[in-house]
Formats: structure tokens, C-alpha cells, sequence
């Protein structure tokens, strides 16, 4: 939290606003975003840099260009930096950190290669490292590392995309062959939308539910061969190219069909639960829910990975927009006159400014939960509810910054005007590949619930022993609980508690970070804690659980959105205060505070129905965002320079924006 009172902090804004950067500066803001991984991050750019992987031609045929991704996607698998994720043995880098950060970078560039390297090393090589154990490791990696084993991660279904625990797939235990029988019952349960599936992939790691004798032991994973070495489909599999789509034309998507598929009962990928030569089934895990939440946590990998790739694009627009902005002059003072910047008037910096202190602020927030998928699976951090957090706040920056990087193409492409819809000027092409990061790795909506449930429960594992009625009960307990354990600390925070309140009118204490925080801790409590009443109340008067949950869903829904709001400002309130260099740091604070301000103006209707600020004070908000504006306008070029979007992915500038 800030440091209330330094003299730092006592810099006037009219100051900060006065203090040019200059290039050094700049150079020290991007070092310092680029964080801990800057070395990579900066290998990633000088490859895109050096060339040759970009397609040839907007019009390219959807097979030249898979053939062309999976080139590429061989070519980066040789320079490492693809691999960094998967452990040395096998030819990759044993730095998770590292794979993110490449990740991210990648993302600057063709986002069908980035999401056929995402299916190939982070899905498949991801499922066969984290779910696999020893023999799969030897068997699998070192291809995968290479990309001689082009594989799939075969998880969704027609049926089910998003409820992935009530895939139909069936894998029955053949006892006398000692084999697994895989099936695909009905056109329900074919597996959909499969990476790598149409085309390329030889092995899929398929999710389907184990079946012992007539026991269902729940979703599983196993490695299922679907072509030969040669390409050819292999007997009972049925393969289907789910066609042209809205984007990431580069990659192979399918759907695969499994008739008495015969597969050894080891390629169970068997790290949380073992099946003897017997037929025995054992786990370390006994429930079964709690088995499969385990089971897919370790794959939380993706989604950071996605989350990171929403960042980059919604740098790319960003950039491109505020240069943009920057060079191109539209109307003047009547009677002549020089015409004026884009980015000199309120309006366009409305529409720029706050998105691209969002853009900062999900930076900060998406290097910390890096660091945190670090510790977790590099064995540094073995605490489960370090796991468990790591899970939770993952699902909540995936879907913002996701939805982030929609909204800023949407909001940059209009702010170029017509030149924005060249496609030569970069926005078409990840307007159709980013649209669907939404959706992929977990829907953004369903993800917010996930958030939200972990709130509420504290342990998602705990109620899959329970009825549906015993859940709501324990949810509502645990709210409760919580509500009123947080309460209590929060009293130690009289002072802060205390500006929460609408007497104090004064414009300057918008610009306190305790401030701040403390509204948006107050919302988030609110909600969450009326939605726990509202859960009990439906429960207390005997209604249906589940009809309770479904009332109560949007509400729910509303309780994740301020809990990652408040994580989002803690964070990168955190980000400014650990920036080394002063004037930096100073101009990061001014980037939160509107950051923070915009939330809250956003907001201030529903601050206001709760009496937590008064009209006045919601007016005021509104001027500090325009005050805020005009502070950082001057700033604009150097903040989307320090964001190091390398110029290849930029489109060419004139002095007047982009050149057509
Ligand atoms: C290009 C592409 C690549 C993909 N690659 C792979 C891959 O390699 N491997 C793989 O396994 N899968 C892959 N997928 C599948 C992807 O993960 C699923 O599409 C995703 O999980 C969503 O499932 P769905 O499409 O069935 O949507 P649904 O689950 O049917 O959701 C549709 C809508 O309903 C809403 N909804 C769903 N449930 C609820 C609820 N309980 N409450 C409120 N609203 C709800 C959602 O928010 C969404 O808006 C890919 C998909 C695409 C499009």
C-alpha cells in the first residue's frame, strides 16, 4: 500500500506532469516491465524481429497456412524458446516463468502460431508432463520437444465444452487384454474444436471417464495414438475438420470419433490414479471431485498463458492507437489555425487513457501471478491453498484480461478511423484470432463463476461430498465467516474505514491510494456478503438449491468482478511502489490513480445508491479522471514505448499516424 506522506508522494501533479522522461527513462520503465524475465522476453522479440513468421499473403489458402504455422512452430521448437516450459531432460528449459514470458512475447506476433505452440508444447506436452509419470515422461517429451510428435489435448466435447466433468467419452478397462477401450457413445460426445486434431496430430491426450466393471471412476486422461508415423488415421478413429473459422485459419482444429479404440492400460496417465494389472483402482485423492479439480488445476498453466497473450494484444492496440493519436491532426480553432492531435482532445483521451491504464494495471497483476506459477510448480511453494489461490486468481486475470484486449482492439481500431481497418494496419487479423481467447482455455463467464464459488466455499474441494442443499448451507456458513472475520480486521483499519464514508468532500483524497482501496474493498465485501444472504435466505425458506444458485447467479457473477478489481489495484499498486527509478515511479502512481479512479467512476452509481459517496463527491470523481487525462496525455508515447511492442508487429507511421 502507499507510503502515505513521503515526499515523494507529496509531488504535486502539476509536477509530475511537468517531468519529461526522455529515452533513458523510458528504456528503465520497459526494463522494469519487463520484469524478471527480461532476458527471455527480449530473445522472443529479436526472433520475431529477425523475420519469417509472417504470411505471405492476407489471402492465404487455410492449408498453405497450417503447413506454414506447423514450419514455424518447428523452427522455434530448434531456437528453445517454445520448450522453456518442459523439463531438460528433454530438451526443454525447466523455467516455467521463462515459458510464460515467451509466451506473452510470441503473442506480439501470428496468433496461430502462438496457439499451435500453445496446443503443442503447453496443452498436450503440458498434460503428458503434468498428469503423466515417469514412463510417459521417457516416452513422450523429447518428441514432443521436437515437435516430431505433433499431438492434441482432446478435453471438449459437442456436448459438453465448458462442463468438462460430464464428458461422454468412455474408457472400459478390458481386463483379459489388459487393455483400455475407448468409445465415443454418441455424437454428443465426440471430442470438438481439437487442436492439432484435423491435420497434424499423430497422439491426443483424450479426457473421457474411466469405467472399471460397472464403476465409473470419474474423468480421466489417456494417450490414444489417432494417426500412424506416416499420417495415416488409424483403425476406429474417425477424424472430421471442423472447417474455416472466424480466425487462427493457421491451425488445425477437428473432431474426433472413437469406435472400440484399443489402447495398453498404461497409457492411463496415471499420476493421481493408479490402475493394477488386477484391475484395481486406487487414488491418493478419494473424492472424486476433488480428484478431478486436482487433476485439471495442474493444467492452470494455459491459462496464464492465454491471459498473457490477451495482455500483449491489448498492447499492440494500445500502441498503435496512441501513436496513432499522436501524429494525426483532424479540426482546428475556427479562423484557422494548426489543425489539432487526436490525442489532445478530451474525448479520444477518455477513450485511450483509461484502457491503457488498464493495460498497465493487468501488466502487473498477469507478472505476479507468473511469479506465483513459478513457485507452485517449480516445487518452490507446496502450500494447497497457495495452489488453490493460484487457480482461482488465474481464472479471474484470464477473463479480464481477455475481454481487456476485445475492447481495446474494438477501441483502437475506431480510433485509428478508416486507416485502422487496413489489414495491413495489424487490427483485423487479432480482431478475429483474439476473439475467441474468450472463449478457449475456460469461458470467460464460466471462469468469473469459478472465481466467485471459490470465494464463496474457500475450499471447492469440500462439497463434493455433500447434497446440493448441504452446499448451499456450507457456502453460506463459510461467507458468513468470512464476512465477518474480514470485518474484524478491517476494524484495526479504523482510519481507512472511516474515508469510506461520504463526509469527506475534499477532491484530493480521490488520489489516496488507502483511499482507493478501501472503496473498492468495500464493494467487494458488500457484494459478497449480500449474495451470501440472499443464498441462505433462498435456502432458509426451503427452495430448490439449485434455482437458488441460478437467482442469485448475476449477483454472484458481480462478487468476482470486485474481488479481481481490488486484486487487480493491490497489485499494481504493489508494481508501483517496488519501481526503482523516482520519476517513474512517481508517473506509475498517477497511471494507477487512474486507473483506480476510472473503476470507481464506473461504479459510482452503485456507490451512491449505497451511500458510500456522496453527488458531489461522484462529480468529482468524474473531473479527477479528466484531471488525470491531461496529466498523462504528455506521457502517452513514452507509456505504450515503455510497453516494448516490437516494431514488427507495429504498422508503419507517418508524422500524421499510420501511413496508408
Ligand atoms: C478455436 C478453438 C480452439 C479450441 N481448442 C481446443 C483444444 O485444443 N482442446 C479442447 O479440449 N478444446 C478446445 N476448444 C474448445 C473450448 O475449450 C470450448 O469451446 C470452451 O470450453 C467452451 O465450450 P463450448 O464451446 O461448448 O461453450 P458452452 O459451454 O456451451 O458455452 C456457451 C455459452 O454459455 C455460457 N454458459 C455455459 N455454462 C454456463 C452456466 N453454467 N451459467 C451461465 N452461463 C453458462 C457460456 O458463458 C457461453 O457464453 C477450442 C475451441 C475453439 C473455438
Amino acid at each position: 500500500m502507499a507510503d502515505a506522506g513521503t515526499e515523494e508522494e507529496q509531488q504535486t501533479p502539476a509536477e509530475v506532469a511537468a517531468e519529461q522522461l526522455g529515452p533513458a527513462k523510458v528504456e528503465a520503465l520497459g526494463e522494469y516491465l519487463d520484469g524478471e524475465h527480461a532476458e527471455v522476453r527480449r530473445r522472443s522479440r529479436e526472433l520475431l524481429e529477425g523475420g519469417g513468421f509472417e504470411i505471405p499473403d492476407h489471402d492465404i489458402a487455410p492449408g498453405e497456412y497450417r503447413e506454414l504455422v506447423l514450419e514455424w512452430t518447428k523452427k522455434l521448437a530448434d531456437e528453445g524458446q517454445t520448450t522453456l516450459g518442459l523439463p531438460t531432460e528433454y530438451g526443454g528449459g525447466g523455467d516455467i516463468g521463462g515459458s510464460i514470458a515467451a509466451f506473452e512475447t510470441l503473442a506480439f506476433g501470428d496468433l496461430s502460431l502462438l496457439v499451435k505452440t500453445g496446443v503443442q508444447f503447453g496443452l498436450f506436452g503440458g498434460a503428458i508432463l503434468h498428469l503423466g509419470t515417469g514412463r510417459h515422461h521417457d516416452a513422450y517429451l523429447a518428441d514432443i520437444a521436437s515437435v516430431e510428435l505433433p499431438g492434441c489435448f482432446a478435453m471438449s466435447e459437442s456436448g459438453h465444452g465448458s462442463d468438462v466433468q460430464s464428458v461422454g467419452t468412455i474408457a472400459t478397462l478390458d481386463r483379459k487384454t489388459d487393455e483400455w477401450v475407448i468409445d465415443t457413445p454418441t455424437v454428443a460426445d465426440r471430442k470438438d474444436w481439437i487442436g492439432n486434431a484435423a491435420e497434424h496430430g499423430r497422439v491426443a491426450v483424450v479426457f473421457a471417464q474411466l469405467l472399471i466393471g460397472t464403476e465409473n471412476h470419474g474423468v480421466h486422461a489417456f494417450v490414444v495414438p489417432i494417426r500412424s508415423n506416416k499420417g495415416k488415421v488409424l483403425d476406429g478413429v474417425t477424424i472430421e475438420d471442423c472447417g474455416h473459422k472466424l480466425g487462427l485459419n493457421g491451425v488445425d482444429n477437428g473432431r474426433l470419433y472413437f469406435d472400440s479404440v484399443r489402447i495398453p492400460r498404461t497409457n492411463l496417465l496415471d499420476r493421481y490414479a493408479q490402475v493394477s494389472e488386477s484391475g484395481e483402482y486406487t487414488s491418493p485423492i478419494e473424492n472424486p471431485t476433488g480428484r478431478f479439480f486436482t487433476m485439471v488445476g495442474t493444467l492452470v498453466q494455459g491459462r496464464v498463458s492465454v491471459g498473457g497473450a490477451g495482455l500483449s494484444v491489448s498492447k499492440f492496440a494500445m500502441t498503435t492507437a496512441v501513436k496513432h493519436a499522436n501524429g494525426r491532426r483532424q479540426f482546428g480553432p475556427p479562423g484557422g489555425g494548426e489543425e489539432v492531435l487526436l490525442l489532445d482532445y478530451r474525448a479520444h483521451q477518455r477513450r485511450l487513457l483509461p484502457l491503457l491504464a488498464r493495460t498497465y494495471a493487468l501488466h502487473f497483476i498477469q507478472a505476479e501471478l507468473v511469479g506465483d506459477l513459478h513457485s507452485v510448480f517449480s516445487g518452490e511453494e507446496r502450500d494447497e491453498e497457495a495452489r488453490r489461490q493460484l487457480e482461482t486468481r488465474a481464472a479471474g486475470v484470464k477473463a479480464y484480461a481477455t475481454w481487456h484486449a476485445i475492447e481495446c482492439l474494438q477501441t483502437g481500431r475506431e480510433a485509428c478511423g478508416g486507416l485502422g481497418y487496413l489489414t495491413s494496419s495489424g487490427f483485423a487479423s487479432r480482431k478475429s484470432d483474439a476473439e475467441i481467447f474468450a472463449t478457449f482455455e475456460g469461458d470467460n463467464t464460466v471462469l468469473l463463476q469459478l472465481v466467485a464459488k471459490s470465494l464463496l466455499t474457500g475450499y471447492r474441494e469440500e462439497f463434493g461430498d455433500l447434497d446440493p442443499l448441504g452446499m448451499a448451507g456450507f457456502i453460506a456458513s463459510q461467507v458468513i465467516e468470512r464476512f465477518v472475520e474480514r470485518s474484524a480486521a478491517r476494524e484495526l483499519w479504523g482510519r481507512i474505514w472511516d474515508q469510506v464514508t461520504p463526509d469527506s468532500e475534499e477532491d484530493g483524497d480521490l488520489n489516496h491510494r488507502e483511499y482507493q482501496l478501501a472503496l473498492f474493498a468495500w464493494r467487494e465485501d458488500h457484494v459478497l456478503s449480500s449474495a451470501a444472504r440472499r443464498l441462505k435466505g433462498g435456502i432458509d425458506e426451503g427452495y430448490d438449491p439449485f434455482d437458488v444458485f441460478n437467482a442469485v447467479q448475476d449477483h454472484v457473477l458481480v462478487a468476482a468482478r470486485t474481488h479481481i478489481d481490488t486484486q487487480i489495484l493491490e497489485a499494481f499498486d504493489r508494481g508501483v511502489e517496488a519501481c526503482p527509478d523516482p520519476a517513474n515511479k512517481a508517473l506509475l502512481r498517477r497511471v494507477c490513480d487512474l486507473y483506480a479512479l476510472s473503476v470507481i467512476e464506473q461504479h459510482r452509481g452503485w456507490y451512491q445508491e449505497h451511500g458510500r459517496i456522496s453527488s458531489t463527491r461522484s462529480k468529482a470523481v468524474i473531473r479527477n479522471v479528466n484531471t488525470l487525462c491531461d496529466e498523462l496525455r504528455p506521457h502517452a508515447g513514452d507509456l505504450v514505448e515503455a510497453l516494448r511492442v516490437p516494431a514488427c508487429a507495429l504498422p508503419e507511421f507517418g508524422p500524421s499516424g499510420i501511413k496508408g
